[in-house]
């Protein structure tokens, strides 16, 4: 594509970097096809294509973002499917991130909007707030449809994605020793995360004793926190920089360490991405560049170790879910099949596996209408495999499928801590339980019974 940025406009990195990334799209379209806004609307300006343009105009000109642009960007779900297709190396992610740090510099949102967004920075990455937040939403979850008919979308949507049980008090940073006989094998860092914590403790849980079990050594940092992306994938730089350094400076401060791992692949991608984010960094850049060297999504360090089944998983049948954090923005897509085949399970693919579940972090409260359509598209096709239990390596997704279906729906980190020898992942264990009383409701019945 041509540019015609000036050399002034050029002298600012960014725009350096969003200017050699436009050049590479050749507008064949080809990302159209697998662009789940675009697969559900046909509108151009909500395909890749279409928002590329839209930036282009924006950045080139030097204008103020408008109503129109913002509309178009907000509806992109960050999933990143138009990497994977894009024939051209397209960076879409670090073009979309300028966008969208552009639009919250020169837009003013209405202030509903303005209100919305600052509740969800300054909630969601904070534990204790969003321990006190998870817990209105969890007694007020029953007033949803209420909400709904209301109109109040939004609300409805977070009382919808309200967890069932009570939250969880924010994990203390810890340092959990390999198993006696384990041997050592290595040292690493667990990103604890905000929100995996507080809603579903039991998945850092199981990479520990699993991690532990096979001789590792975890670390969870005193002052790692919030990984930075729901502030980023707004466009709150600052506030996003500011977390993303206070993360650098925890493991920074632990020494040697063999890999940082994370459990939530939404974070995983930001984390791989601190190098470029603080490439200009004179302070950071170094460090930055170590930690995305280091950090690795959990599967992609499982699959390292001599995983044997001790227990016997009765061939349950998994749809695997691949996050579009996973399979798009860091491409693992083999290890958690490969680790859970190996293990006893029977693994299934999704059908148009590619297609975001309508997750995207805040995106299921922000969009609530387009998250509702593909989590719908999402449920149909997992349901139509029969599956005993869903896996995802991604809690954002978790959530926003378990809330379309009756099916259990667990960390692939569950899965294979049960199968080498942990307790069985609690929502399977409850699903076994009411089973147990309606057993024909519930397929799970067979495979945990
Ligand atoms: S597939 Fe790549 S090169 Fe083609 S239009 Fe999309 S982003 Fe541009
Ligand atoms: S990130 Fe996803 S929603 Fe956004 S343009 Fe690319 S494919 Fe479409």
């Amino acid at each position: 594509m041509q540019t015609n940025f000036t050399l002034a406009q050029l002298a600012d990195p960014d725009i350096a970097e969003s200017e050699k990334i436009l050049r590479a799209c050749v507008h064949c379209g080809f990302c159209t096809a697998t662009c789940p806004t675009y697969v559900l609307d046909g509108n151009e300006l909500d395909s890749p294509r279409g928002r590329i343009y839209l930036i282009k105009e924006m950045l080139e000109h030097d204008r103020p973002a408008t109503a129109e642009v913002t509309t178009h960007i907000d509806r992109c779900l960050s999933c990143l499917a138009c990497m994977t297709t894009c024939p051209s190396g397209v960076h879409y992610m670090h073009l979309v991130d300028h966008a969208r740090v552009h639009i919250e510099r020169t837009y003013r949102r209405p202030f509903s909007e303005r209100v919305m967004r600052a509740l969800l920075a300054n909630v969601m990455p904070y534990p204790a707030r969003f321990r006190f937040a998870a817990q209105a939403g969890r007694l007020g979850k029953p007033f949803a449809p209420l909400a709904q008919a209301l109109g109040f979308k939004r609300l409805a949507a977070m009382l919808r994605l309200s967890p069932r049980r009570r939250p969880h008090a924010p994990r203390p940073p810890q340092t959990s020793p390999p198993v006696a006989g384990s041997g050592r094998r290595a040292r690493v860092a667990l990103l604890a995360g905000c929100v995996n914590d507080v809603l579903a403790p039991q998945i850092n849980d199981a990479a520990i004793r699993l991690l532990t079990r096979f001789g590792v050594e975890v670390v969870v940092a005193e002052g790692a926190g919030c990984c930075g992306a729901l502030a980023h994938h707004m466009g709150r730089e600052a506030e996003a920089l500011a977390q993303v350094k206070a993360n650098i400076d925890a493991w920074s401060a632990l020494g040697e360490l063999d890999a940082i791992l994370i459990t939530a692949s939404g974070c995983g991608t930001t984390v791989k991405d601190y190098g470029f984010m603080l490439r200009h960094d004179e302070t950071y850049a170094a460090r930055a560049a170590r930690v995305t060297s280091l950090a690795k999504d959990v599967s992609e360090y499982l699959v390292t170790l001599p995983l044997t089944p001790e227990q016997d998983v009765n061939a349950l049948i998994v749809a695997y879910h691949s996050a579009c954090s996973l399979q798009h923005g860091q491409r693992v897509t083999r290890q958690p099949k490969e680790i859970l085949t190996k293990l006893g399970f029977v693994v299934k693919d999704i059908p148009d596996g590619h297609l975001c579940c309508g997750s995207a972090g805040t995106y299921n409260i922000l969009q609530p209408d387009i998250a509702r359509r593909l989590r719908e598209r999402k449920v149909g096709t997992i349901e139509r495999l029969r599956p005993d239990v869903i896996a995802a390596g991604n809690l954002g997704c978790i959530i926003q499928i378990a809330a379309g279906t009756e099916l259990p729906a667990v960390h692939t980190v569950e899965l294979i801590d049960w199968a080498t020898g942990g307790p069985c992942p609690p929502a399977l264990r409850e699903r076994r339980s009411e089973a147990a009383t309606k057993p024909a409701m519930h397929p799970a019945s067979k495979a945990v019974a």
